[in-house]
């Protein structure tokens, strides 16, 4: 009898999305060999390709264990396979990186430390033992190394340490967990911890060892993360927290913690099921969640923690090595600055915070801050985007062209669309300081530069506010521009996330400040309409009149001053239980006599008023800080039922609601609830205005809408209609989505 050899077939396949830097190769290789397949694989410009040849049934084999089987940070868009040539290959290898078309293959977020490299970390007998730089193609820095595309040592910036012979023999080695893992280096040939004390300096193990004693000892130690310095302390000792605020300026605004565990999150929070996922997910986010216990000055006012879990070697090291088991963890910055990055930078600027420094001699490309994430009505929302989740593509848009979208001026974050791929930047900040206003420019090139888009070729989007930085360097570029207004983007950015751009939704954007189409500032608007359409506004909150405009921001009692001003029969506020200070009456002379004085139908200042009607008569601190009092406030309250607010001709009047809170607090009523009665109030006022356009989906986006409360509340009532951001901020972070996708539509 004689021996046919078995018939054999061929396949191509293209892998896009999240595939390269994630250990996708040396997984094709090792999947091939396993299902006895040859061919090759390699790393393009637009994802990965691959040609396998073999039996049919192991090739059917192989093209479905690529998806169920993708390392665990590997993120697949699309997989196609399409029959190929057989042309006799004898084994499978890893191919050269080829360069042809625009580089769209994406760069993975940065990625926690992964089991097998802790092991290998905790191991005496291992080569790495305590090496807190340990990294594998499954794990570690990406987005804060790369200098380019595609993703290779000499493009990040590991350039500078050259690999040792063991290293080199696991990066070469198909086989190993290392192969091609671009940051790969040991003790011997990479990168080292130094501290920092005084005039004092000290290496890697004692660095470590020297770190963990400071911190018991209550000392504030700056440490080199990945995207950024931190500033950490013992959470549990008050007078460390304490010095902490006085040498960062910061007074009030709640801490990030880092715990050693999730058993130990679980003692400091409340965590459901969904959120203690959320906590140990690849993108290990800041979680928020209600506090069990009070470390003292963490988060003044405030009933939430913001917590994270060790994500990188160097955390973890601290942790198993005696560090105090809850620590703040907070971007090491001056107040209102962005995150520290660059090691010159951080010994000036930190020098008078910190007691020490821990500096890790790996460079970082660019600052990306800890993200921030809580659990909403519907499953995880994102507060803040940045590490782990950015620059990851968020959505599709049928854009026919390269745009780039500015976003607002506060809590700044740009997309970038390349064929049709929207790209969101992490949070860059607040653009009217200046060295925020220096990063959101350094990204703009970053993001520009790694996608291979010329700047003039791009349609430029940016807020309608003309006087907005953003808005001065969007003229500036002398690209072809197009405006969105502020509030429209914050309804489109939702649409974005879900890719629905033809459906007709009634759209809710309430927050702070945003420039509406009259020219005054807008911040409670209702719309009609859909992306492509356009939207529509139909409904608005009654105009108060706003002294000092957006400066009033930082005074609730100033806002107070205007939306209280149509009340008739005002009782005497300086008089308990109100209190108010004389900047109240100074801002109600402005408003009267019209002298600096603005009109606006911002919801966010009409949160600002209730709040110090309930007493929260000083000025903020932090952006929204009244408003989270208030929502903490009515969050010890039990149900009670809601203020009346009533729609009259399209307009949303707040009088009678305020004229009850004030009637309220004269007789006595508790300040929890009333703050409950007008959550509650707002919440039926949505409802209600809605109901007058059918049963069109409800779109709500805008800063108000991180509020817990009011959610649950309309989540209750409207359920699955209700439409909320997920995956880019309710926050002026997602206006930079919302923009892209109206401009993808328009143009
Ligand atoms: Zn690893
Ligand atoms: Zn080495
Ligand atoms: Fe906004």
């Amino acid at each position: 009898m004689r021996l046919r050899a078995p018939p054999r077939d061929a396949q191509s396949l293209h892998v896009t999305g999240v595939v390269q830097g994630v250990g996708f190769r040396p997984f094709i290789y090792r999947l091939a060999r396993a299902h006895a397949l040859c061919g090759w694989v390699l790393n393009a410009e637009t994802g990965v390709e691959i040609h396998v040849e073999g039996d049919a049934g192991a090739l059917r084999h192989f093209t479905l264990a690529i998806e169920s089987e993708a390392p665990a940070a590997a993120r697949i868009a699309s997989l196609e396979a399409r029959p190929a040539k057989v042309e006799g290959f004898e084994e499978f290898e890893i191919r050269e990186s080829i360069r042809a078309e625009r580089p769209t293959v994406r760069v993975s977020p940065d990625l926690p430390v992964c089991r097998e490299c802790l092991e290998e970390m905790t191991d005496l007998a291992d080569r790495r033992f305590g090496y807190p730089y340990i990294n594998c193609t499954n794990c570690g820095p990406r987005y804060t190394i790369v200098l380019g595309l595609p993703y290779d040592r000499p493009k990040t910036t590991m350039r500078d340490w050259p690999m040792c012979n063991a290293c080199r023999a696991e990066y070469d080695d198909p086989a190993d967990r290392r192969f091609h893992a671009q940051p790969v280096a040991c003790a011997e040939c990479g990168p080292a911890f130094v501290l920092r004390a005084g005039a004092r300096c000290v290496r890697a193990g004692a660095a470590i060892a020297e770190t963990i004693a400071l911190l018991r000892g209550g000392s504030i130690v700056a440490i080199k993360g990945l995207g950024g310095y931190h500033l950490a302390c013992d959470a549990r000792r008050p007078d460390s927290v304490q010095k902490l605020r006085e040498r960062k300026y910061r007074k009030e605004r709640p801490f990030a913690l880092m715990v050693r565990d999730a058993a130990a999150a679980r003692q400091l929070v409340e965590l459901s099921p969904a959120a203690e996922k959320l906590l140990a997910s690849m993108e290990r986010p800041i979680v928020i969640a209600p506090a069990k216990i009070d470390l003292g000055g963490i988060a003044p006012d405030n009933h939430d923690y913001g917590v994270m879990l060790p994500y990188t070697p160097l955390q973890h090291a601290l942790f198993a090595g005696g560090s105090p088991d809850v620590m703040v963890m907070t971007s090491a910055n001056r107040s209102s600055e962005p995150i520290a990055y660059q090691d010159a930078d951080a010994l000036e600027q930190l020098s008078g915070i910190a007691d020490a420094l821990l500096v890790g001699e790996r460079e970082i490309a660019r600052r990306v801050d800890d993200s921030v994430t809580r659990v909403g009505p519907f499953g995880p929302i994102v507060l803040r985007r940045a590490r782990g989740y950015a620059p990851g593509v968020v959505a599709s848009l049928p854009a026919k062209r390269a745009i780039l979208a500015l976003g607002a001026d506060l809590k700044n974050a740009i997309t970038l669309v390349v064929d049709g791929q929207a790209f969101v930047s992490q949070h860059i900040g607040d653009l009217v300081h200046y060295a925020a206003f220096e990063a959101f420019k350094a990204t703009v090139r970053d993001l520009c530069a790694m996608y291979e888009v010329p700047i003039d070729g791009l349609l430029v989007v940016h807020d309608a506010h003309p006087e907005y930085a953003s808005t001065g360097f969007a003229l500036s570029l002398g690209a072809e521009r197009l405006a969105v207004q502020h509030h429209r983007a914050h309804v489109a950015s939702v649409l974005a996330e879900r890719e629905e751009f033809d459906t007709r939704v009634i759209g809710v954007a309430f927050d702070g400040t945003g420039y509406g189409d009259d020219g005054s500032i807008w911040g409670g608007e209702f719309f009609l309409g859909s992306v492509r359409e356009g939207f529509r506004r139909v409904m608005a909150l009654r105009a108060a009149a706003l002294p000092g405009g957006d400066a009033a921001a930082t005074f609730p009692v100033q806002a107070a001053a205007g939306f209280l001003a149509d009340l008739d029969g005002l009782s005497d506020l300086a008089a308990p239980p109100f209190d108010f200070p004389d900047r109240y009456f100074k801002a109600q002379r402005l408003a009267r006599a019209g002298v600096r004085t603005f009109k606006t139908t911002s919801v966010g200042r009409l949160f600002d008023t209730v709040a110090a009607l309930c007493g929260f008569t000083r000025p903020i601190t932090f952006e929204a800080q009244a408003a989270m009092w208030l929502e903490h406030l009515a969050e010890t309250s039990a149900p009670v039922s809601a203020y009346d607010f009533p729609m009259r001709e399209s307009v949303l009047d707040y009088r009678p609601l305020l004229a009850a809170i004030v009637e309220d607090r004269l007789r006595g009523r508790s300040v929890a609830e009333i703050a409950y009665a007008f959550h509650a109030a707002l919440a039926g006022a949505v409802v209600e205005a809605c109901s007058a356009f059918g049963r069109l989906p409800i779109v709500a986006s805008g800063g108000v809408f991180q509020n817990r409360l009011l959610l649950e509340l309309l989540a209750a009532r409207l359920g699955t209609r209700l439409w909320l951001n997920a995956k880019v901020p309710a926050n002026d972070g997602g206006v930079s989505l919302g923009q892209a996708a109206i401009a993808a539509l328009v143009r």
